[in-house]
């Protein structure tokens, strides 16, 4: 062969290192995406933290060097406060606060006091239910509950997509109960767990609990929550309003800070009134990703704004997976970009399903196995 056609066995040894590199990455972030995006959120997380710590360091230096010129007396102030304002509009009750059964219970209770303890350690759900019910007897199936003392203010739906997550369930159960009895509001939860082979779809579940849980009873508020969501303080208070709301708006795993402003993933309420009108979640999202986006669109087709709670109290802690993430939808750029077409066509309104539906003492087991053919959908 002549010389110069002849392909050097090193070039050819360091292209085949250069593809499996690049293939090798493209694999792991097809399948661990949650590890991927909690790092580049990570990543954005600190550079805002440095660009905020510089600004500060700016802010003191000018402050000195201000000072040391204006020092013989002049009353002019400077506001050299530029983090985020946040305003306690009402104060909560004070201790000792006795309400009356027959009038609606307060919003802002003395019960709730604020930050909690987290605790992440495992416990099995037979020990869950004993201490639940050792703690208050009127604890009833499925997780049922209401207040005695006043008339609850919202009557709450707490829906848990689920699959192969068995030891997230009760340390879920184990905090978040006793946070909505101090809440006093009247709530039960619906475990709605994917059978079948298919990637997971957070949002249809989230539709088939929707329909289950209001055949079970009247609701007035959808309360969208991920299995290993823990939430750090208990006045983030689980009722619905005027607007949708997003309860998980600080996590720990993106460094405390809202990771791009329309995010809407974690922790979001509803009213039945407002997930109706948007025809509920899409139904078209197989895998990791981007239905929590394209809810946060239908809100904002349908005309409503989201609210947030403010300051620390939407801060959130994950619990530590054992097991690899579900694989990313790489498909959901493309629906998002035509979310309000499909909208109308996908959603409440084109599902079909057949669940097996079992009673537990702390929460209500909606099992379906779920298929493409159950949601039919023009190609979007
Ligand atoms: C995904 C969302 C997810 C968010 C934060 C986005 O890229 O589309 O579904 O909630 O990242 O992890």
């Amino acid at each position: 062969m002549p010389r110069h056609l002849r392909f050097p066995r090193r070039s050819f040894l360091g292209l085949l290192f250069l593809f499996s590199l690049s293939t090798s990455a493209l694999y792991f972030i097809y399948s661990a995406p949650g590890i991927v995006n909690e790092y580049l959120f990570m990543v954005q997380a600190r550079g805002v933290q440095i660009r905020e710590n510089v600004r500060s360091i700016g802010v003191q230096v000018l402050e000195q060097v201000v000072r040391g010129a204006y020092s013989n007396g002049t009353d002019y102030t400077y506001d050299f406060n530029l983090s985020e304002p946040h305003f306690q509009t009402t104060t909560y009750l004070p201790d000792g606060f006795t309400y009356h059964p027959d009038q609606k219970c307060p919003e802002k209770l003395p019960s709730m006091k604020g930050p909690v303890d987290v605790n992440m350690s495992e416990v099995t759900l037979l020990e869950v239910e004993k201490t639940l019910l050792e703690a208050d007897r009127s604890l009833g199936q499925g997780g049922h509950w209401k207040p005695q003392d006043c008339q609850p203010r919202w009557k709450v739906a707490i829906l848990v997509p689920f699959r192969n997550r068995h030891e997230h369930l009760p340390i879920l159960l184990r905090h978040l109960i006793p946070v909505l009895q101090r809440q006093r509001l009247q709530f039960a939860f619906y475990v709605i767990e994917q059978a079948g082979n298919e990637p997971f779809n957070r949002a249809m579940l989230f539709n088939v609990g929707f329909r289950e849980a209001m055949k079970d009873m009247d609701w007035d508020c959808m309360i969208f929550h991920d299995v290993d969501h823990i939430l750090e303080n208990d006045r983030n208070y689980y009722g619905c309003g005027k607007m949708p709301r997003h309860f998980a708006v600080k996590l720990n795993k993106y460094s405390y800070t809202l990771p791009y402003n329309e995010f809407f993933g974690g922790v979001s309420g509803l009213t039945v009134q407002q997930f109706r009108r948007i025809n509920g979640f899409p139904n078209a999202f197989w895998g990791w990703g981007g239905e929590d986006d394209d809810l946060w669109n239908r809100v904002q087709f349908a005309g409503y704004s989201v609210s947030r709670p403010p300051g620390d109290i939407g801060r959130y802690m994950s619990i530590p997976h054992h097991h690899r993430g579900e694989v990313q939808f790489l498909g959901r750029y493309r629906l998002l970009r035509r979310s309000k077409e499909r909208q109308d066509v996908d959603g409440l309104n084109n599902l079909n399903y057949a669940p097996r539906v079992t009673r537990n003492p702390l929460y209500t087991n909606i099992t379906v196995h779920l298929t493409r053919e159950l949601a039919p959908v023009a190609d979007y």
